[in-house]
């Protein structure tokens, strides 16, 4: 029996990682590493989450957005734990004072997991622990002016978590998709004034790849006015999505409040871009409006430019262009949102149709 507990803690340390799939996960002799149960405990430390407060609401919020997904996963989140700490058979969330512990990190995830043979191959995550960086500025808040995305001075907290919950359900890294288990603070939806932080297709297909499908009802569509941009190590980097001129070329921008505008013309040919993920459990086509609005929030009340629509299955985010016209009796010199709301019509049943519009912003030439 001793000889093989020994074996067993060589065989421990032979976990990779997989890439053949989109999202990634730890596997122990090609076995994925995941919980044994669908439904996992995590307890909120009551000093750093204490009753009444917007962190304690905000890690509320998150813990709904990863739970909505179509896996048959989902955390069940306990609050008030008054004795936190690693290794102790709990899995528990606390903020830390002790940067060291984090090796720097905003955030670390701590996973326990076992990976041995013993007349098979036994393999499963035991405890993770997710600790927030009490050293670093974080905002609970979801208004765009508040977060280091859209020029604000605060690291989203609710981003931030999400990324670390993807841990915490058993995603690794993944540095080849707009993704939250890339750079979180840009992996966000917004619309008007307000963000939203969000799981997205890829690590929703994670999920599913690790749990299996829920038995429920489960679909949801979303537009994000963010992409892919590349690799930063094992992360993805990610930018705002762009307008383009009529064959693919740069439009003239300028900044403000941390976002683009872009300068167009009155009956100037443009591309949109924007990405369209499909969070839900299957093959969607949904329909899409395109709107010219006044203001920053973006809903089938504005004015409609134009109509189509896309095939989502389930796997990775899918950034595309329009090409739209400026209707030509906008007013010159002043700003406008072009924008897009997936499943315009309705015809889906979704889990949440706050992620439905985003858009970029314009400025229209003299
Ligand atoms: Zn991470």
């Amino acid at each position: 029996m001793k000889q093989l507990i020994s074996i067993a803690i060589v065989l421990g340390s032979l976990t990779y990682i997989q890439s053949t799939e989109a999202a990634s996960w730890r596997t122990c002799s090609g076995n994925k590493i995941k919980w044994d149960s669908n439904t996992v405990t995590m307890r909120a430390s009551n000093v750093s989450f204490p009753s009444g407060s917007s962190y304690r609401s905000a890690l509320q919020t998150v813990i709904s957005r990863v739970n909505d997904n179509p896996s048959k996963f989902n955390f069940n989140l306990s609050t008030g734990d008054t004795s936190v700490g690693f290794d102790n058979g709990q899995n528990e969330t606390w903020f830390t004072n002790d940067s060291d512990a984090l090796d720097g990190a905003p955030a670390v995830a701590f996973s326990w997991t076992h990976c041995y043979w013993l007349f098979g191959w036994r393999h499963g995550i035991d405890e993770v622990d997710v600790v927030f960086n009490n050293n670093v500025t974080y905002t609970s808040s979801s208004n765009k002016s508040a977060l280091n995305t859209y020029g604000g001075s605060a690291r989203p907290f609710r981003t931030t978590a999400t990324h670390e919950f993807g841990h915490a359900l058993g995603l690794l890294h993944e540095n080849r998709y707009y993704n939250i288990m890339g750079q979180d603070w840009d992996f966000i939806h917004a619309n008007g004034n307000s963000t939203r932080a969000y799981l997205g297709e890829d690590a929703a297909n994670g999920a599913v790849i690790l749990y299996g499908t829920t038995g429920g009802y489960m679909e949801d569509v979303s537009l994000s006015h963010h992409k892919y941009l590349g690799t930063s190590g094992e992360y993805s980097r990610h930018q705002p999505t762009r307008l383009y001129n009529s064959s693919g070329g740069n439009l003239s921008r300028f900044g403000n409040s941390g976002e683009w505008v872009y300068r167009v013309n009155k009956g100037q040919t443009v591309r949109l871009e924007l990405t369209a993920e499909n969070n839900g459990k299957s093959y969607q086509s949904p329909a899409v409006g395109y709107y010219v609005s006044t203001n920053n929030y973006i809903s089938t009340g504005d004015r409609r430019i134009g109509t189509g629509s896309l095939g989502l299955g389930r796997n990775i985010p899918y950034t595309f262009q329009r090409t739209l016209t400026i209707p030509s009796n906008l007013n010159s010199g002043q700003y406008y949102w072009l924008g897009a709301v997936i499943d315009y019509n309705g015809a889906i049943s979704e889990s949440s149709g706050v992620n439905n519009a985003t858009y970029v912003r314009i400025y229209v030439n003299y």
